[in-house]
């Protein structure tokens, strides 16, 4: 195609939130010029647990997408670990553990075959004008979605300010005898989130990491801290384990802010990232489709001056509550207490085990289920530790 002269949307990012935007808009307004953006070429890989959750397949299928898993093995076990306390349930529904070098490019071809144009360039300046953005001075769009992941230009660029944050390494290895099938999640002592994963491909391999909570006034753990870290929650993880691959994880607040305007951020860039459970892909994906619809509206109705405040509207009514709960529970999490009584409660009853898997994976809330299972929890523990005491 003749690229036009101003775009109509233009994506700065083609990981699962920038593909997703191009996908809302095209969805919305098949017409649209759409110029997806990536400094990479695509496959490229992705540090990442490469954990899909079927609310993602649920979004994506919404715009017509499907079939991105077709050829991959579901994973339905789940294993919580904290010392002794484990839980090991079948969740609700599978979920999915695909490496970001073929989900993503997945995702990218689908957004392509939807009508987006796909640029390899790496965006370094973004200039908002009346009448649209201009990125490096060559590249002309009457909107932007920033979707440029945890240390987005895009997002440096608007003055909103970062969210807490989080580091986490993955590598691939031969996976361990007795974790086969599972997503294995051992919590450590760390800030939380603190954990270790193995989660099995289905092809022999596993992908396996750790990631915590950073600290202003701790210094940043190294890469071989990391490594001890989760060989010694998982041992024997490490064995035979190549591609390493460490990245910033941006954990979503209580209350998301986002500015009025030309710009729109999605997914990392975004700053949401489930601050319980590290998980990114399906915000990234629910708020990548909502900044395409969004564009898209606003471009039918006017000139696009009004999206920020439109698509903040819009991501709030679908992630404020959810948010706020994940705050709350993030924060309570940080007691080993607490995570071990949510598991007590999570092995003793199914529903509060799906209701923390809906909270950790989709946009699920503290239901009145976990509440009462830790409730009941704590007491027991207490009682317990009150007869032991005489
Ligand atoms: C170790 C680790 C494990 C994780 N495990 C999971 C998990 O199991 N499940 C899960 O749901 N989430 C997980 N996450 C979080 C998840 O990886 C992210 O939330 C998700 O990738 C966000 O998608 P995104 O599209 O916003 O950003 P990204 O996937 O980071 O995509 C951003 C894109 O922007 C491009 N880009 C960046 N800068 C520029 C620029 N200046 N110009 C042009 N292009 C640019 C990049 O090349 C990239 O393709 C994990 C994260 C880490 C670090």
């Amino acid at each position: 195609m003749t690229p036009p002269r101003v775009w109509d949307l233009a994506v700065v990012g083609a990981g699962p939130a920038g593909a997703a935007a191009a996908l809302g808009a095209l969805h919305a307004r098949p017409g649209l010029s759409v110029l997806l953006v990536d400094r990479s070429d695509f496959p490229r890989d992705k540090s990442c647990g490469d954990g899909i959750a079927p609310h993602v397949l649920d979004l994506l299928a919404e715009v017509g997408v499907t079939g991105l898993v077709h050829d991959r093995v579901p994973v339905t076990r789940l294993r919580l670990e904290r010392g002794r306390a484990t839980v090991a349930r079948t969740m609700r529904r599978a979920a999915w553990v695909v490496p970001r070098s073929v989900f993503d490019a997945r995702l990218v071809d689908a957004a392509c075959d939807a009508g987006a144009h796909l640029l390899r360039h790496r965006v370094r300046d973004i200039a908002v004008g009346r009448q649209g953005v201009r990125l490096d001075g060559s590249i002309t769009a009457r909107l932007v979605v920033g979707a440029d992941g945890a240390h987005s230009r895009v997002r440096a660029s608007t003055g909103a300010r970062r969210t807490s944050t989080a580091l986490a390494l993955r590598a691939y290895a031969p996976v361990v005898p007795g974790r086969e099938g599972e997503q294995v999640i051992a919590f450590g002592s760390g800030r939380a989130p603190a954990y270790a994963w193995s989660f099995d491909r289905g092809d022999g391999l596993a992908n396996v990491g750790y990631g915590e909570l950073l600290s202003p006034d701790r210094p940043q753990p190294t890469r071989s801290s990391l490594v001890a870290r989760l060989e010694d929650l998982l041992p024997g993880s490490i064995a035979g384990a190549t591609g390493w691959r460490g990245h910033h994880l941006p954990l979503s607040p209580a209350r998301w802010a986002h500015p009025d305007g030309r710009v729109l951020l999605a997914g990392d860039a975004a700053g949401l990232v489930n601050p319980l459970t590290g998980e990114g892909i399906y915000y990234a994906v629910a708020t990548g489709l909502a900044a395409g619809r969004t564009a898209a509206e606003a471009l039918a109705h006017g000139d696009g001056a009004d999206a920020g405040r439109a698509y903040r509207r819009a991501v709030r009514s679908l992630l404020a509550g959810h948010l706020r709960h994940t705050a709350l529970a993030g924060g309570l999490a940080r007691s080993g207490r607490v995570l071990e009584a949510g598991m007590l409660a999570a092995s003793r009853d199914q529903r509060v085990f799906d209701d923390l898997v809906e909270l950790g994976l989709g946009r699920g809330r503290i239901t009145p289920a976990v509440v009462g299972g830790l409730l009941h929890a704590a007491g027991g523990r207490l009682v317990h530790a009150a007869k032991e005491r005489g």
